[in-house]
């Protein structure tokens, strides 16, 4: 099917709010478009909107991550990415989407908040993608997006994009692949690379995690254009502020820095699962693909707030389908790390 027909009728027809930064984006001249303060008291140009378009800030992101400027749309974190793909693709009342349990939480919970029916098809035994199971939920309930986490939170897998393939293909409509932290798996390969022979394929990233910029709220989308031109259409004209675009070009100029933490990210995974594992109370430590671990236990509620009575905060996902008594520890710095493991030790 193609992306028009996908798309809810009344997005196709829908003209958006033209912003006064649209009609003219020419920088200097003297600006009495769009009532901002003429007063700079920041000297920052903080002032004035910011583009729209984060134009500087995508070609930046083109250029560094060697992705389509035209395929690129950012995002008030990537939970707007998902909040938009449901709004422009999803009717309220009658169509679904497909998440496959224990997954991120917010695909389904934006789709409820937008009425949209949550399929679920759960991982199999080994956390992987039952795709023989999501290819019948698909001929089924015929979703409108198949959201696909790799590397998955919160098991820290990532799926073979041989099996993402094979769903995207099988999916007559949108597969949305949230990439969020294929930064920590050396030898990922992102599903960007499938959106050439199928447009309905869409990848989501963020600078929350690798990028080290949660608070500043970036989310990349990738997609074929005539997704990021739908999407733009809906999205609000100033979704991403000017200190935010102007960090995610801060950040790719000191791209070095963050691989140096990467690097330490990626031993103290080693050392961390190492340790785990030697401890009596937890039962297995899963392979990360993520910079967390998940871990399975004899007591996840009894852990938690042994960790927490010394101020140590990790998440309790011991209610989730398949991760009775499972708990997902952050990988942090080494010092942090060691404290984690001193306090379990003397458990
Ligand atoms: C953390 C996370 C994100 C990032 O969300 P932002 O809104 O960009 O901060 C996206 N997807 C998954 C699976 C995550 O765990």
């Amino acid at each position: 099917m193609q992306i028009k027909e996908l798309l809810r009728p009344h997005i196709n027809s829908l003209v958006p709010y033209s912003s006064a930064r649209d009609d003219c984006a020419m920088e200097g001249g003297i600006h009495l478009d769009a009532n901002e303060s003429w007063y700079d008291y920041s000297a920052q140009g903080k002032n004035r909107y910011p583009d729209p378009h984060h134009r500087k800030a995508r070609s930046a992101i083109s250029s560094c991550l060697f992705l389509p400027f035209e395929r690129t749309l950012l995002t008030n974190g990537s939970d707007e990415a998902i909040d938009l793909l449901i709004r422009a693709f999803c009717t309220p009342g009658s169509d679904s989407v497909l998440i496959e349990s224990p997954t991120y939480g917010e695909y389904g919970i934006f789709a409820k908040i937008n009425d949209v029916a949550v399929c679920d098809v759960l991982l199999d035994g080994e956390l992987d993608l039952d795709v023989k199971g999501i290819k019948e939920m698909i001929r089924r309930k015929n979703p409108k997006i198949v959201f696909i986490c790799s590397p998955n939170n919160p098991t820290g897998k990532s799926y073979d994009i041989a099996k993402i393939k094979e769903i995207a293909d099988f999916n007559e409509a949108i597969t949305v692949v949230d990439e969020a932290y294929s930064d920590f798996d050396p030898g990922f390969s992102s599903s960007a690379s499938l959106i050439d022979e199928n447009p309905r394929v869409v990848v989501l990233r963020t600078f929350s995690k690798y990028w080290g910029l949660a608070a500043s709220r970036i989310g990349l989308v990738v997609a074929d254009v005539e997704v990021i031109a739908a999407l733009n259409k809906i999205k609000a004209p100033y979704n991403v502020s000017l200190s935010a675009q102007e960090d995610v070009l801060e950040a790719l100029e000191k791209k070095d820095e963050r691989k140096q933490v990467l690097e330490d990210i990626l031993s103290e995974r080693i050392r961390l699962s190492e340790q785990l594992e030697k401890l009596p109370f937890v039962k297995k430590v899963y392979k990360s693909d993520a910079n967390f671990i998940l871990i399975k236990t004899d007591d996840a509620n009894g852990i938690q707030k042994l960790l927490l009575d010394n101020g140590i905060i990790i998440r309790n996902r011991s209610l989730e389908p398949l991760l009775s008594g499972c708990l997902r520890i952050t990988i942090g710095s080494r010092a942090e790390n060691d404290r984690l493991l001193e306090v379990l030790c003397n458990a």
